[in-house]
């Protein structure tokens, strides 16, 4: 799982979260809550991304780790013609 300059903007999120939740519940809760919700849209996001990728192609290109089609590796193809 890699650390992207989307998650920051995501973690910032979260944090405003917990801190909009404090007055409403306890600073444990609120952070929490926040928590989870920092994973949860990460954990989907991830496997959206996965998801998308499968349907998209069957794997990674060994040689690019670009997403290879029933074709092939549409980038490694086109550098052998
Ligand atoms: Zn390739």
């Amino acid at each position: 799982m890699k650390f992207e300059r989307r998650d920051t903007i995501l973690l910032l999120g979260a944090i405003m979260l917990a801190i909009g939740m404090i007055p409403f519940t306890t600073p444990a809760f609120a952070m929490i809550t926040a928590a989870a919700v920092f994973f949860g849209i990460k954990w989907f996001s991830v496997w959206r991304k996965r998801s998308i990728m499968l349907e998209a192609g069957l794997g990674f290109c060994a040689e690019c780790g670009s997403a290879v089609t029933k074709d092939g590796c549409p980038q490694c193809n086109n550098k052998k013609e």
